[in-house]
């Protein structure tokens, strides 16, 4: 069986100000959750999601693209793990 290694990322929704930054760094991770007006974690890879925070688990291969949008953020609202 293969056994892929997994990143988790977090989004924290009561800081995000939903600036687009990560849609546009990571699209392939991030989106708009039209319900809150904030990001969230896109299918996939999103595990849970709430008011509060999203969190989903990405692949090995996409953690230096998750990192990226994580320093570009201009409120911290995003954690790679
Ligand atoms: Fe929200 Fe940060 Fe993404 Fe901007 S870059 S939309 S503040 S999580």
């Amino acid at each position: 069986m293969l056994v892929y290694k997994m990143a988790k990322v977090r989004v924290d929704k009561e800081t995000c100000i939903a600036c687009g930054v990560c849609w546009a760094l990571a699209p392939d991770i991030f989106e708009l959750d039209p319900a809150t007006g904030k990001t969230r974690i896109r299918e996939p890879y999103g595990k849970s999601d709430n008011e509060k925070e999203s969190v989903g688990e990405i692949p090995e291969n996409m953690v230096e693209t998750a990192k990226n949008a994580a320093s570009s953020c201009p409120t911290g609202s995003i954690v790679v793990e």
